[in-house]
């Protein structure tokens, strides 16, 4: 299939590109290498240096590339900055996300595949949080995601776009090629690997005083690469459809700390500061959905493993896409 990838150049977008090409697919990525890099563009692809927030930019890519099917992973996605600056995220995320879907309209294509997020969920009644576990974010990106999902919907009732959202928990890992380069860098494992390498004197634990059993908050890391299977297999969903995607197990900060100083062998120094606004104390999948319907299975199952592959990718490259 000719697939257009939007956000291509980011962490998640340029590990679904690799599998894509190396499933024969043919690939085309659009970013505007805003949060991307260069150096994630798989070098096989065809690349269009482009802004979703100009409609007459992404309306003239879809429409001369006209592929099968839109993989959309183009936005801001941190709950932290999106509490203190919440116009760039429903601006990002909902205003220029519909300039994609208007393109695709007007070009006939018939599918996207959306990144979605366990943070449409807000802090949960239990764990593992289902598909229909109630949607009630409490950070503005959680919410704007929540507002595509949404629009999904009516564009596929309305105009006939079928799409599917994966709403990922945490994914974390790289493959052998691309890994995570967010600058600054916030996501807690690429933080204490950053720690592990002296990059940075210490990582900070947010919150020590949530109810759970250490303390801290626990997440569901989900290997990369197995995020980019669902995606493959996305593509092949007969109908419409949201699916929550991670592994069932979660850790702790303290715990997600511990595993890296085993796997790199090194010191690490942690020191505990206060909460960070907006963070739920556990979000934990429950992804039986999607094993059901598109036999996804993931092969990274400890999160010692998702550390390992993630040490390698940031020894290899410890400054990251500058290298
Ligand atoms: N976290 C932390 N220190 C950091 C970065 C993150 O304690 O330097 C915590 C954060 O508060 C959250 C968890 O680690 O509870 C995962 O955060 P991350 O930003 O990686 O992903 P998110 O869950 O926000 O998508």
């Amino acid at each position: 299939m000719k697939i257009f990838v939007v956000g291509g150049a980011g962490y998640i977008g340029s590990v679904c590109a690799e599998l894509l090409l190396n499933e024969g697919h043919e690939v085309a990525i659009f970013d505007n290498l805003s949060e991307g890099h260069r150096g994630a563009v798989d070098l096989r692809t065809h690349f269009i240096e482009g802004e979703l927030a100009d409609r007459g930019e992404i309306e003239a890519a879809i429409s001369n590339h006209r592929p099968d099917a839109v993989m959309h992973f183009a936005a801001n996605a941190l709950v932290g900055e999106s509490m203190q600056n919440p116009s760039k995220y429903f601006r990002n995320n909902i205003c220029n996300g519909l300039n994609l879907l208007d393109a695709m309209v007007a070009a006939g294509i018939p599918r996207i595949v959306f990144s979605s997020t366990c943070a449409i969920f807000g802090p949960p009644d239990g764990v593992p949080i289902d598909e229909t576990a109630p949607t009630r974010p409490i950070n503005p990106y959680g919410e704007s995601k929540l507002a595509f999902e949404k629009i999904l919907r009516w564009y596929d009732e309305i105009h006939g776009v079928k799409f599917v959202c994966l709403r990922y928990f945490n994914a974390a890992g790289a493959s052998e090629k691309f890994g995570e380069d967010h600058r600054p860098e916030t996501h807690l494992i690429p933080a204490v690997l950053q720690a592990a390498l002296g990059e940075r004197p210490n990582v900070e634990i947010y919150g020590t005083d949530y109810d759970t059993p250490d303390g801290t908050c626990i997440r569901d890391y989900i290997h990369i690469l197995d995020l980019a299977q669902a995606h493959i297999l996305a593509l092949g969903a007969a109908n419409s459809g949201c699916y929550n995607l991670g592994t069932g197990g979660g850790s702790s900060v303290r715990e997600v700390i511990e595993s890296c100083r085993t796997i790199t062998g090194l010191t690490i120094n942690a020191i505990e500061k206060p909460r960070r606004p907006g963070d739920p104390p556990r979000l934990i999948a429950s992804s039986d959905k999607i094993k059901k319907d598109l036999g996804w299975q993931p092969q990274f199952q400890s999160l010692d493993a998702i550390v390992e592959s993630a040490w390698r990718w940031h020894q290899k490259f410890p400054r990251g896409y500058e290298d």
